[in-house]
């Protein structure tokens, strides 16, 4: 299995190569040339499998030129009870008839990313080896708050990497600031941007391409790799659960095998969403993907009119994890829809990049509608829905989880479609304590911390307080200060010692 790149289809790459780049030299993103099918009887014979041993399975389908005992060595060694909270490493909770939660944040950090960015550093040293770089690969991310720290996790003091995470210095939760900033480890670094996720995104990828730093970091015997979900390496393990929740819903006799199944999932960068695509075009019988977008609703907007427009106000919500303009994914959804259509592709991002804006052909936006339903919500509903879960089943979640349960519920009402259906949970609730506290109204007045809020919520909610977050109580805070967006490409020069 080959790898192309979206923005020109001539550019074929091994996985392994793919992975250690991240993204293409031209910008574009590496996507497989074809999308490899998973029969009902493969999907029986994953039944009575770890969760280790289902991902093995759907790695050998897309990352041919890595070896069995190569795919054994990454999967047995992320997906381990000693990372994750739980031997099944994501969980399946019920929330209402017929309606499922896929808690995917039994991970190190309590959130999503957890699930990929546990196997990535596996895969990129691996990828490394075969590819005999030796050189140092520097690890660039840019996060809304929840990649931060899943990568800082993933890498910390992985030999031969270095690893520097962008936040948006108002961004974030209280909670995902002190998990980055208190990060122990020799080969990270932790910065503050004084803007938004958009502009560390945009200063990452400008980072990636510049020619002046290329040539510093070639000298200086480095190669930058991305954590972000425009890598490969981070997409192809959440296609993994996805396949994996179908199998475990047929195994406990949900569902029966070859029901369809519906996926909502809140949506920031689109990188999750996508991975429910690939399930589905795998052959697992998925039906509506359910795209749930907080008031940043470009997203909702796309699906609904083919015209994807950033020139919009940008809000910081709830749901920080989600406050993005610019869906980094959609260039692979999009690339798929048109058959690899490159040069158009290309096109439209220029358009992106230039003007903001650019509106799809009339076949890509049947298509689009006839696979996904966008919907959003504001912060208030989100709330809402968090009381009205916690009160009509004694469910506390967080609030990414909640805009997508009220988006299907919206989506439900609208079509009256009943299918089954599997909602991800993307974090846990004690990431973002106040805000689900604020919703159910047990929110303290005055000066109390996000520590007096995670008792609380657990006194409120009667979950167990996750490890990983009550021992950051007591550790020192590492990284302080910020610095201004167009600072980034000097801050990173000089923490190489480059400049
Ligand atoms: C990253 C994140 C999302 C958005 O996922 P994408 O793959 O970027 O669409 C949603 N919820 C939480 C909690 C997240 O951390």
């Amino acid at each position: 299995m080959l790898y192309k790149s979206t923005r020109n289809s001539s550019i074929r790459v091994e996985s392994a190569a793919a992975i250690a780049k991240g993204i293409s030299e031209e910008g574009g993103l590496f996507v497989p040339e074809t999308i490899p099918s998973i029969s009902m009887d493969e999907l029986k014979a994953l039944a009575g499998k770890t969760y280790a041993q289902r991902a093995a399975y759907i790695f050998a389908k897309y990352l041919t030129d890595f070896t069995e005992a190569e795919l054994a060595y990454c999967t047995e060694s992320a997906y381990t009870a000693k990372s994750f909270d739980t031997e099944n490493i994501a969980e399946i909770a019920h929330l209402f008839d017929g309606t499922y939660l896929l808690e995917l944040w039994h991970g190190p950090t309590c959130a999503f990313k957890d699930m990929a960015l546990q196997i990535l550093p596996y895969f990129l040293t691996t990828a490394v080896k075969k590819l005999q770089m030796d050189k140092k690969v520097v690890i660039l991310v840019a996060t809304s708050g929840d990649t931060g720290k899943a990568a800082l996790e993933g890498f910390c003091d992985v030999p031969g990497t270095e690893i520097m995470v962008f936040y948006p210095v108002e961004g974030v939760s209280d909670m995902q600031k002190r998990q980055m900033v208190t990060q122990e480890g020799g080969n990270v670094t932790v910065c503050a941007v004084q803007g938004n996720f958009d502009d560390c995104q945009n200063g990452v990828k400008k980072i990636f391409t510049d020619e002046t730093v290329l040539s510093a970091l070639e000298k200086g015997g480095m190669t930058f790799s991305s954590a972000n979900s425009i890598n490969w390496g981070r997409l192809v393990p959440q296609i993994v659960y996805y396949v994996s929740a179908y199998v475990s819903l047929a195994e406990s006799g949900e569902i029966a095998y070859g029901d369809k199944l519906n996926v909502v999932v809140p949506t920031g960068n689109f990188g999750n969403i996508l991975a429910a695509y690939y399930a589905k075009q795998m052959g697992v019988p998925i039906g509506k993907l359910i795209c749930a977008s907080n008031i940043n609703k470009v997203l909702t907007d796309f699906i609904r009119t083919g015209v994807y427009d950033r020139n919009r106000q940008f809000y910081a919500t709830v749901s920080p994890s989600m406050d993005i303009l610019i869906s980094s994914n959609l260039e692979r959804l999009l690339y798929l829809l048109t058959d690899g259509d490159d040069a158009q592709i290309r096109e439209w991002f220029t358009a992106l990049n230039e003007s903001g804006r650019y509106e799809v052909s009339d076949a890509v936006k049947a298509k689009l509608t006839e696979l996904f339903y966008g919907g959003f919500c504001d912060d208030t509903a989100t709330k809402a829905t968090i009381a009205e879960i916690y009160e009509k089943v004694g469910y506390t979640c967080d609030t990414h989880t909640a805009v997508a349960v009220k988006v299907y519920e919206d989506y439900r009402k609208e079509t009256g479609d009943t299918t089954k259906t599997i909602i991800a949970s993307t974090a846990s609730p004690y990431k973002f304590s106040a805000s689900v506290l604020e919703a159910l109204n047990k929110k303290p007045e005055g000066n109390v911390d996000e520590y007096d809020m995670v008792e609380i919520l657990h006194e409120v909610s009667s979950l167990t307080i996750p490890a990983s977050l009550a021992a950051l109580k007591t550790k020192a805070r590492r990284f302080e200060g910020s610095i201004e967006k167009a600072d980034m490409q000097k801050f990173v020069l000089q923490k190489l010692h480059l400049a």
